[in-house]
């Protein structure tokens, strides 16, 4: 478990004022061209990017390249340090690369029948990203490692091999949409790319930003007179404790082709010392459901159950997401019967336009609605991340137990936009988002987390631990269903939903690894992380001593932090959290 906290860095946008949002842009504009032809130039040296002597990515970037614009010295460091971090990024998807590279294999490639093209094998990829468990990670890196395992695959579906080296398979990198950090530039209020005044009574700051001319000329400089910009309430906070990195000037797109400019505020935001590990008395499992996004449970040391069955249920976001799933597909009818339309006429015919101005617009609808559905999934990840966090301080849990990301596993079930967006849910993604959010707050809340194996979590007795059966529901007569949401045990006669017994197991599973890990903390030796198949102890009782579900929460450590989104937009009208016990346990979150 980690014991000293390292600082956490949060970013605020503020959107610039309309009267240099045109300065701003051709700034932008301006840098990135600088940016991309520094990341072509070096593109042949990615793996020098893969060991890093300073935390500045711009100091390695200068030191092998001179500027190719003379526009200011500390102008082309911030472009620098930009094309550094992309560089650095790549350079550890190449180390991943050789991970996954001795294991690519035919096997991942469906062949094509009459019927169906030759595709991907969900299933071989699946297998070989188990075979990539290590003890030491909690599985974010699963998610990078599918990416890139499909990317050989599409290479290979592309060109009927694999690629051979990582260069190969991925173009030279180009940023798309104008960033420009300026962390190379001095800062302050004597820096040469941007000047930054920060005056915290005030709550507010005095920018001003070097941007080229209309002509593309850097003479005249400086954005005048400089900006008087509000300060964001936490930024503020923040800035009383500890200080504000440099920011970062970004280019936000629109939907309908229009783009402005923000600055992201940094600040280092002070994270709450861990708990001792002996001090823990209470883990919260919580498992991705299958007819719930997330269950979780409270359990005390010796596998009491403290709370009841807490389940987040999503149904009115589900419908939502499935309607704008619906929404897309008829937009894709549309353009394929624009295309056929367009295609009577030969290349160059005039009486085509009609059909192509049709389908510029459709195909903009098309990208804002996905761009809406990933939005909201986003949103939705976060909301059950803090969810989490909430029900561990209300119960006084010190450690979060949750399954490992490695298994992907994904079983939505239906047919229709509503059973595709259910198996979008439980894919890797949405998950990566709910994981890295967890993982980050937990760090920034001195709470504990730790990763659990889910083999077996869904198809063991949380009562007495022997192998139980799922079946299609309750009734004593119905059939066992691998994918069932009810959990019978013949040994014992327990029975409950599903996705209740998985959370209670995996609460057993951190509650076993918790006390391995305070008896063997003065060894210092790595342990096995404890599976369902080793853990020493099961859920014997509902003790039900945790019943009360206080609000606000009791915290001692004041654990519920104001943090940079606020995660509940507008479209979550309402989320019920509800228990299988009765209705007066049952809160309920407006948005
Ligand atoms: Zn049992």
């Amino acid at each position: 478990m980690r014991s000293d906290p390292t600082p956490q860095f949060l970013s605020y946008p503020v959107r610039l004022p309309d009267g240099v949002q045109a300065a701003a842009l051709r700034l932008l504009d301006a840098s990135r061209e600088v940016i991309n032809a520094t990341v072509a130039a070096l593109w042949e040296r990615l793996d020098d990017f893969g060991e890093r002597e300073s935390q500045y990515a711009y100091k390695q970037v200068t030191a092998m390249m001179g500027s190719p614009a003379a526009h200011g010295d500390r102008q082309w460091r911030c472009e620098a340090e930009q094309a550094g971090r992309i560089l650095r990024g790549q350079a550890r998807r190449k180390q991943q690369f050789a991970l996954i590279l001795p294991l690519l294999s035919v096997g991942m490639i469906a062949p094509g029948t009459e019927k169906k093209p030759a595709g991907k094998d969900r299933k071989a990829i699946k297998a070989v990203l188990a075979s990539l468990r290590e003890e030491s990670s909690d599985g974010g890196d699963a998610v990078e490692l599918q990416g890139l395992i499909e990317q050989a695959c599409n290479f290979y579906l592309k060109n009927g091999c694999f690629p051979d080296t990582y260069e190969e398979m991925q173009a030279v990198p180009v940023q798309k949409r104008g960033l420009l950090p300026y962390a190379g530039d001095d800062g302050g209020e004597y820096g040469t790319a941007h000047r930054l005044r920060v005056d915290v009574e005030g709550r507010c700051c005095y920018v001003a930003l070097r941007c080229p001319d209309a002509q593309g000329g850097w003479e005249k400089g400086w954005t005048e007179p400089q900006m008087r910009l509000p300060l964001p309430d936490p930024v503020v906070e923040h800035l009383h404790a500890g200080a504000a990195l440099a920011p970062t000037l970004r280019e936000i797109a629109e939907p309908d082709g229009t783009s402005y400019a923000v600055l992201d505020f940094i600040v280092e935001v002070p994270v709450a010392p861990l708990a001792d590990p002996r001090q823990v008395r209470r883990v919260l499992g919580w498992d991705w459901g299958v007819r719930t996004l997330v269950t979780a449970v409270v359990l005390d040391l010796s596998g009491n159950r403290l709370s009841p069955p807490l389940f987040l249920d999503t149904g009115g976001f589900d419908g939502r997401q499935a309607h704008t799933r619906r929404h897309i597909d008829r937009l894709k009818q549309k353009v394929a019967k624009l295309e056929t339309r367009r295609d009577r006429f030969p290349v160059g015919d005039p009486r085509r336009e009609p059909s192509e101005r049709k389908l510029a617009g459709l195909r903009r609808e098309i990208a804002c609605c996905w761009r809406k559905y990933a939005a909201r999934n986003s949103d939705l990840a976060h909301l059950a991340a803090n969810l989490l966090l909430l029900l561990a301080s209300v119960w006084g849990a010190e450690l979060i137990a949750g399954e490992s990301l490695k298994s992907l596993k994904s079983e939505g079930r239906g047919r229709g936009a509503k059973g595709r967006w259910v198996n979008w849910r439980n894919n890797a993604q949405i998950r990566g988002v709910l994981w890295r959010t967890l993982r980050y707050k937990c760090h920034l809340t001195g709470l504990h987390l730790a990763w659990q194996h889910p083999r077996g979590t869904t198809h063991t007795c949380p009562h007495c631990g022997k192998p139980a059966k799922t079946y299609a529901s309750p009734a004593l007569d119905a059939k066992p269903l691998d994918a069932g949401a009810w959990l019978r045990c013949l040994e014992c006669g327990w029975n409950g939903a599903r996705d209740y017994a998985a959370a209670i197991n995996i609460a057993l599973l951190g509650v076993a690894f918790l006390l391995q890990e305070v008896e063997h903390q003065e060894h210092e030796i790595r342990l096995k992380r404890p599976t369902m198949k080793t853990k020493p102890l099961n859920s014997e009782s509902y003790t039900g001593s945790g019943l009360a579900l206080r609000l606000p929460p009791t915290s001692p450590r004041g654990r519920l932090m104001h943090s940079g989104k606020r995660y509940m937009n507008g479209w979550i009208t309402s989320v019920t959290l509800h228990s299988a016990l009765p209705p007066d346990t049952m809160l309920r979150l407006c948005g």
